[in-house]
């Protein structure tokens, strides 16, 4: 199998009708899904490039064969020989003969994802999970393509670095709410929005005291109500980490102060998220839970996808509640109010900070409270001492910061274990 490891790779031209899809996370929930929504529409998307860490290469393998990428990257170079052998037993299993199918060209190393995220195609779709997400996202944004963007973190952390290297409508919003802000924000000018209203679902532990949740263990964190996501991401929904890393994702897409984003619990997570205009008047954006309607949309913006998912069923009866967020059970959504308005690394500690303590709690090591009680300290102490502005940032300085925060949690994490 062809193996470029550093060289820049060679471009080719894809022009026309068709738009090709580079998919960086492709083994996971995003990834699935949006391969998922491209595999009935084959005459309107081409998978040019596939990336994936390593763990699960007999998926990567069958979604080689179907999809026929030219490049695939990995993350861990130990897992291409394991891909190899997977790509010859999904090869057979269709009983193809050999050199009846191309073998794509392999990326390998942590730096592999971003090589390919600079590759040439029309879509990047970052759906890597965690900060790993950094680097491609700028790749992407870098080289001019449009980023449909799943991993929030990059956003997240990268911060002022990030939306700065971003044209204007470059980015285009995958998270589910922040898909809703773009849809219901075409409904007014910038200049006539009031506020952005976050939903969220409140996750597995809406309604409890934060006493109650002191021996919650990580198989009932990651029975979320509503959605069927990665480990990280429930586990964030069952923390609301999630929602904090939202609340700054949405003031940096949209440009629109802290003080002017309220977040708002509505469990049936049908509603996704309103902007409301001041004039009084509110828009939502509503459908069914389904990720395939925002990767729908992410992948034709600003055209709408026909049939992307199934729409809300109006002949039955249905019932819709918003109630406000309990913040004393659930403080993450205003640490990261906190450290979106600190800005520059703040943000970077807290998505590291969490990234550890989530290893440890799904591990047994910290329990669930000790999640967000161990991001706020590293917050606080990275504050007084430590702490990068907005106007000093750069890439050096957030990945610092996400080692420090990283190696700080997992330090106070160890100590509790
Ligand atoms: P998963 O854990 O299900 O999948 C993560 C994917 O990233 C896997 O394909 C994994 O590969 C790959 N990956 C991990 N590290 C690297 C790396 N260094 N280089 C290349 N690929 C890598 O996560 P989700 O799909 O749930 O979430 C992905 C992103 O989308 C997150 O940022 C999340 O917050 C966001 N998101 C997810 C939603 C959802 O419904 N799931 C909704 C809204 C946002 P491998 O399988 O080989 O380990
Ligand atoms: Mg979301």
């Amino acid at each position: 199998m062809p193996v470029s490891s550093g060289a820049r790779l060679a471009t080719r031209t894809y022009t026309g009708a068709v738009r090709t899809i580079v998919l960086l996370g492709s083994t996971g929930s995003i990834g699935t899904q949006t391969l998922d929504v491209i595999s009935s529409r084959r005459d309107e998307f081409r998978v040019v490039g596939l990336a994936a860490s390593g763990s699960n290469v007999e998926l990567l393998a069958q979604q080689v064969i179907e999809f026929q990428p030219d490049v695939v990257a990995l993350a861990r170079a130990a897992a291409a020989n394991s891909l190899q052998k997977a790509l010859y037993a999904e090869a057979e299993r269709r009983g193809w003969s050999e050199g009846g199918y191309a073998l794509p060209r392999l990326l390998l190393g942590p730096d592999a994802a971003a090589e390919l995220a600079a590759a040439e195609c029309d879509v990047v779709v970052n759906a890597v999970t965690g900060a790993a997400g950094l680097r491609p996202t700028l790749a992407a944004l870098r080289r001019g393509t449009t980023l449909a963007l799943a991993n929030k973190e990059s956003l997240v952390i990268g911060g002022r670095l990030v939306v700065d290297a971003a044209a204007p409508g470059q980015i285009v919003a995958v998270d589910s709410e922040h898909s809703a802000f773009a849809q219901a924000l075409r409904a007014g000018r910038s200049d006539e929005v009031r506020r952005l209203v976050l939903t969220a679902s409140g996750g597995p532990f809406r309604g409890r005291a934060r006493d109650e949740l002191r021996d919650v263990t990580a198989d009932q964190a990651m029975a979320h109500p509503t959605w069927d996501m990665g480990r990280v991401i429930t586990i964030n929904s069952a923390t609301l980490v999630n929602k904090g890393l939202e609340l700054i994702e949405a003031a940096l897409l949209y440009g629109v102060d802290y003080d002017d984003i309220v977040v708002t619990v509505h469990p049936q997570s049908i509603v996704h998220s309103m902007v409301e205009f001041h004039d009084g008047s509110t828009i939502a954006q509503a459908s069914p839970p389904d990720m395939r309607l925002p990767i729908g949309l992410a992948l034709t913006w600003p055209k709408r996808m026909r049939d992307a998912a199934s729409p809300c069923d109006w002949t039955t009866a249905a019932s819709w509640t918003f109630e406000p967020l309990d913040d004393a059970t659930f403080p993450a959504v205003e640490l990261a109010r906190r450290c979106g308005r600190a800005g520059g690394t703040a943000p970077a500690v807290f998505n590291a900070a969490n990234e550890a303590c989530v290893d440890a709690f799904c591990d047994g090591r910290i329990g669930f409270l000790d999640i967000v009680d161990t991001i706020s300290r590293c917050v606080s102490e990275h504050l007084a001492d430590g702490h990068v502005p907005d106007e000093g940032l750069t890439l050096d300085s957030v990945l610092r910061a996400d080692e420090w925060g990283r190696a700080r949690a997992a330090e106070l994490a160890g100590a509790m274990s």
